[in-house]
């Protein structure tokens, strides 16, 4: 896995991890990213499901798996003295409208109240990128949501950030989060997803 991004690696655990290619060449504005499960399998069907067809999704199960990867293999992320503010990838207003709930922000809360760290759902707006990201080639979705984020006028972003969401695929949506955030003055950004967009 790539230490910087968590891009999972085809050729297995290696003995000394190294940033993979995209990081090397323009690390991300984010500190760090980490994803639960590869989206492949069980865990995409079910993130498909939910999205597209309104089933209902193991929203605490999933809140669980979190706490634990987060007390456990992920213990390094949350800094002892400086507990971070869980901040979820807003969704797009008209899908928001559509679906009745936005799932990020679901995980985030029930994650939020488990572990004990603050939960700020209004961090960020999003103002709507001209097509939706998952219909788009990972090549254009970095123009996509371009400035579709940002941070609420008059509103004081916390400087430590544990910014979720559902899937990770080319990392521009939280890519996009993150520039807002630092620009509105976050110190220190670590992403969480529930699932990672294998190669
Ligand atoms: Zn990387």
């Amino acid at each position: 896995m790539c230490p910087r991004c968590g891009a999972f690696d085809r050729s297995g655990p290696g003995p000394h991890p190294s940033p993979c290619g995209l990081c090397d060449a323009a690390p991300p504005p984010f500190d760090l990213a980490r994803s639960l499960f590869a989206y492949a399998g069980d865990v995409r069907a079910a993130i498909v499901a939910t999205k597209y067809a309104a089933r209902p999704y193991p929203v605490d199960a999933v809140a669980l798996r979190l706490h634990e990867a987060l007390t456990g293999r992920w213990r390094d992320l949350i800094p002892d003295g400086a507990p971070p503010t869980v901040v979820p990838v807003p969704a797009h207003p008209w899908k928001y409208f559509r679906r009745g709930f936005n799932l990020p922000a679901l995980i985030a809360s029930r994650l939020s109240r488990r572990i004990g760290l603050p939960f700020d759902p209004l961090a960020l707006s999003r103002t709507g990128e001209r097509v939706p990201q998952a219909r788009l080639p990972g090549i254009l979705r970095h123009e996509n949501v371009d400035g579709a984020f940002r941070v609420p006028r008059n509103r004081i972003v916390p400087p430590s950030i544990l910014l979720l969401d559902d899937v990770y695929t080319s990392g521009a949506t939280v890519e996009a989060c993150a520039r807002a955030l630092k620009s509105a003055g976050a110190a220190s950004i670590v992403v969480v997803t529930v699932a990672r967009a294998v190669p």
